[in-house]
C-alpha cells in the first residue's frame, strides 16, 4: 500500500492544494473539532502519515511497542477524563492486539475509540488476498459497545461523531472506527470537508432518574438496621465525589470502595468499613450499590460472602445491569451525579443515622483487623516479603497523595489493594473487572501522559513481563513512571521443580535473580535493586523525587506468595480437590 503513503506528498500546485483536503486531514480536524489532544498508538501501514499528520496540527502521538498498550493507555486516559481516549493501530495484526484493549475497556465500562487502518473492501469482501486482509469490523463487532467503518471522505465528520458519542454516553465502553487505507487518501474539497465536521454537543448528557425511583431507594433505606453503600470504579468514573461524600457523610452509612473506587473518600476515612469488609458484607441488610456490579469480584451478590439476607438499593446507568445476578429491591436508574444528588435531596430530618450497635461491631472489628494487620507488616524477615516491602512503599505514598497508582499482578495485587491507601479519586488503576494482566505499562503510561503527575506502577514480576518492553516509550518520553517489579523468581512464586528431574523448568519459574533494573537502564532510565524495606524506600523516594523513569527491582522471598494470589478457588485443580 505504499501508494498511501505517497498522496500526502505535495505534487499537486499549491493553490490546488489549499482548495483540496483529504481523508487524513479530516480525520485529524474531526479529532481535533471535539477537543481531542492525544493519540495512543503504533505506526505502519496505512496510518503513519495519519500519526504525522496529527503530530505536525499540535495534537500528542504517543507511539508504543505493541498496539496492546497503546490501548490500554487510551483506556485509562478515558476514564481519568470521561472524553474517548484514542488508540491507531495499522490493519490486522496490529488491529488484534489494539482489539484485546478495546475489549477490556468495554468490559470495564472506559470509553476509547480503537482507530484502525484496514485493507480495501473489495479484496476482503472477495477474500482475493490483500496485504494484511481482514475483515476487522466484523472482528471488533463482539468486543466492541459499538463499530463503524467509514467508506467516503464526506462522512468522516460523522463516524467520528458517532464514535464519541458511543464511547461516553449511557454506559461508557469501547468503540470501533475502521477507516480503509483508499479513504485516508480520498480527496475532496476543503470547504465541503469543514463543513462536513461534527463538533458533538452534550456527548454524555445527564440522566436524571425518575423520583419515584429515588422515593423507593429512601423508603428501603429508611427501614435498614445495618445499611451499606458499596462504591464502584462506575461512581469514581462519574466525577461526581462531592455528591458521593455528601451521601456517604450526610447518611453516615458505613461504606466500602471496590479497588479501582479508593480514594473517591480517603481510605482513613472514619466511615470506610475496609478494615471490616468480610463482616460488613455478611451482616448488612441493605446495601446500596453506586457504580458497582455484583460480578464474579462480588460473588455474584450471594453465597456465603453475603450471608445474611439483604436488599439491594442499585444506581447505574444500564438499566438492563440490574437484576443481572439477584433480585434488585430498588433500582435508581440515571448517571451517577444525578441520582445520588437526588437522594441527597430527599434526606430529611426524619432520615435515621445508623444505629451504634451497627457503627460500633464494625468499629470493633475495623481495630482488631487493623491490630493484626500492622503486626503483620511490622516484621523484617530477610528475605523481604510482600508485606515489608509494601509497608514501605505504603509510607512513601501517604506522603504524595497526589501520585497515581498502577497495580497488578496475583499476590501483588492482592495485598497491594488492602495496603496501600488511596486518598484522591481516579488515582489507582488496577486489573479491573477482568481480573487481568497485562495492563501495567499501558495504563502507567496513559496515566502519567494524562495527569502530568507521577504514576509508581507495582507489579508482579509475570504481570511486568506483558509489557515490559514499553520501558522503551516511558524513556523516550521521559516520563515520571517509578515501576517496582516484585521479583520472586516466578508467576505466584519461584519454588516449584520441574517433577521428572529434566532440564526444562517448572512452568511457573523464570530466570533466577533476575535485574529487572538493567532493563531500565538500557534505555538511560534510571535502574535501582533493593533488598531490605530501607533500600525500597530510599530508591522509591529518589525515583519520585527525580521525575525521571526509573524501575526498582524489589527482591522478595521466592517462597512467598501463593498460587493465583486470591483466586486458587478458581484453578480447576483446587476447585476439583475441594468438592
Ligand atoms: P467495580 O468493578 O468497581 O465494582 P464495575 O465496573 O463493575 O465497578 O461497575 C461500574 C458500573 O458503573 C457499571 O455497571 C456502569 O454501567 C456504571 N456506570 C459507569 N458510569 C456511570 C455513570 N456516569 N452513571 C451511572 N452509572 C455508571
Amino acid at each position: 500500500m505504499a501508494e498511501v503513503v505517497g498522496t500526502i506528498e505535495p505534487q499537486t500546485a499549491a493553490a490546488e492544494v489549499a482548495q483540496t483536503t483529504d481523508g487524513f486531514h479530516i480525520v485529524i480536524d474531526a479529532l481535533k473539532a471535539n477537543d481531542i489532544d492525544t493519540i495512543f498508538g503504533l505506526v505502519g501501514i496505512p496510518i503513519t502519515d495519519l500519526a504525522r499528520l496529527a503530530q505536525a496540527e499540535g495534537m500528542r502521538f504517543i507511539g508504543f511497542r505493541h498496539e496492546q498498550h497503546a490501548g490500554n493507555a487510551a483506556a485509562i486516559a478515558g476514564y481519568m477524563t470521561k472524553k474517548p481516549g484514542i488508540c491507531l493501530t495499522v490493519s490486522a495484526p496490529g488491529f488484534l492486539n489494539g482489539l484485546t484493549a478495546l475489549a477490556n475497556a468495554t468490559t470495564n465500562c472506559f470509553p476509547m475509540i480503537l482507530i484502525s487502518g484496514s485493507s480495501e473492501r473489495e479484496i476482503v469482501d472477495l477474500q482475493q488476498g490483500d496485504y494484511e486482509e481482514m475483515d476487522q469490523l466484523n472482528a471488533a463487532k463482539p468486543y466492541a459497545k459499538a463499530a463503524y467503518r467509514v467508506l467516503h471522505a464526506e462522512d468522516i465528520g460523522i463516524g467520528v461523531a458517532r464514535a464519541i458519542r458511543a464511547a461516553v454516553s449511557g454506559r461508557p465502553g469501547g468503540v470501533y472506527l475502521d477507516l480503509p487505507a483508499k479513504l485516508l487518501a480520498q480527496t475532496m474539497d476543503a470547504v465541503k470537508g469543514k463543513n462536513s465536521l461534527i463538533r458533538v454537543i452534550d456527548a454524555a448528557p445527564r440522566q436524571l432518574p425518575a423520583p419515584e425511583s429515588v422515593q423507593r431507594a429512601l423508603d428501603l433505606l429508611k427501614g435498614a438496621k445495618r445499611p451499606l453503600i458499596l462504591l464502584g470504579k462506575g461512581a469514581a468514573y462519574a466525577q461526581a465525589d462531592a455528591e458521593i461524600r455528601a451521601f456517604v457523610e450526610k447518611t453516615g452509612i458505613p461504606y466500602l470502595p471496590m479497588s479501582m473506587a479508593k480514594g473517591l473518600l480517603p481510605d482513613t476515612h472514619e466511615q470506610s468499613a475496609s478494615a471490616a469488609r468480610s463482616f460488613v458484607l455478611a451482616e448488612a441488610d441493605v446495601v446500596v450499590l453506586i457504580g458497582a456490579r455484583l460480578n464474579w469480584l462480588l460473588s455474584h451478590g450471594k453465597g456465603k460472602t453475603w450471608g445474611k439476607p439483604k436488599q439491594f438499593v442499585q444506581i447505574d446507568i444500564s438499566p438492563t445491569e440490574i437484576d443481572s445476578n439477584v433480585a434488585i429491591a430498588a433500582p435508581v436508574i440515571g448517571d451517577i451525579g444525578s441520582c445520588v444528588s437526588a437522594l441527597v435531596a430527599g434526606l430529611d430530618a426524619s432520615f435515621p443515622k445508623p444505629s451504634i450497635e451497627w457503627t460500633g461491631a464494625i468499629t470493633e472489628r475495623k481495630s482488631t483487623n487493623l491490630a493484626k494487620m500492622a503486626a503483620t507488616l511490622a516484621k523484617n524477615p530477610s528475605p523481604m516479603n510482600f508485606h515489608s516491602a509494601l509497608r514501605a512503599i505504603r509510607d512513601v505514598l501517604k506522603t504524595r497523595p497526589d501520585i497515581n497508582v498502577v497495580n497488578e499482578g496475583a499476590n501483588t495485587l492482592d495485598y497491594a489493594r488492602s495496603i496501600i491507601d488511596m486518598y484522591e479519586p481516579r488515582k489507582r488503576f488496577d486489573s479491573g473487572t477482568w481480573g487481568i494482566m497485562g495492563i501495567g505499562m499501558g495504563f502507567a503510561i496513559g496515566a502519567a501522559v494524562t495527569s502530568g503527575k507521577p504514576v509508581v506502577a507495582i507489579e508482579g514480576d509475570s504481570a511486568f513481563g506483558f509489557s515490559g518492553m514499553e520501558l522503551e516509550t516511558i524513556c523516550r518520553y521521559d516520563l515520571p513512571v517509578c515501576t517496582i517489579v516484585f521479583n520472586n523468581n516466578g508467576v505466584y512464586r519461584g519454588t516449584d521443580v520441574n517433577p521428572t528431574g529434566g532440564k526444562d523448568v517448572a512452568p511457573t519459574v523464570f530466570v533466577k535473580n533476575a535485574r529487572y533494573d538493567k532493563m531500565i537502564e538500557a534505555f538511560g532510565g534510571i535502574g535501582h535493586n533493593a533488598t531490605t524495606p530501607e533500600e525500597l524506600t530510599k530508591a522509591l523516594l529518589e525515583a519520585i523525587a527525580s521525575g525521571k523513569p526509573t524501575l526498582i527491582n524489589a527482591v522478595i522471598d521466592e517462597a512467598a506468595g501463593t498460587e493465583s494470589g486470591r483466586l486458587t478457588n478458581l484453578n480447576p485443580q483446587s476447585a476439583a480437590m475441594k468438592k
